[in-house]
């Protein structure tokens, strides 16, 4: 990898380096990909976003794989739809309401970690350290409950 993209995907090779992974361009290409992307995407819509930079689904599936099982990206499944992959940095800021009836996303901010890390351990016969979480609330989006209520 040349200079000028390890400067550009700094913060990127980092968290590639830090997973103990090696750092290959089209994994920093995807990796900011989802950096700055605010909801999780199938690998489809990630492909697509990387078409410019000639990485194809086999790759993309590939790196995907890689960095889920070492914690580099999350996989989110949404009730019978494809799965969705997003960035697992450990900030709050990707929680999601998901919408039961189309699958709309909105990002919430706000979730006790701290308390539900520590009550989880508290009950945990089997593990004493915690590393991350997801999480997803479920509801009605507007426009659901608008066409909902219509027929009723
Ligand atoms: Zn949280
Ligand atoms: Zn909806």
């Amino acid at each position: 990898m040349n200079k000028v993209y390890k400067k550009k995907y700094y913060d990127t090779v980092q968290i590639i380096k830090r997973a103990g992974l090696s750092v290959t361009e089209p994994r920093c290409l995807l990796l900011s990909f989802l950096h700055k992307k605010k909801y999780p995407l199938t690998i489809q819509k990630i492909a697509n976003g990387l078409k410019n930079h000639k990485i194809n689904q086999v790759t993309i599936y590939r790196i995907i794989d890689i960095f889920k099982h070492a914690g580099v990206v999350r996989e989110i499944n949404l009730h019978g739809e494809r799965s969705r992959y997003e960035i697992a940095d450990s900030k709050h800021n990707r929680h999601h309401i998901v919408c039961t009836r189309c699958h709309k996303l909105e990002n919430f901010i706000g979730c006790d970690y701290q308390k539900l890390k520590k009550n989880a351990l508290n009950r945990s016969r089997y593990f004493s350290k915690i590393t991350g979480h997801s999480f997803e609330l479920y509801g009605l989006c507007n426009k659901c409950m608008k066409t909902l209520s219509t027929f009723q």
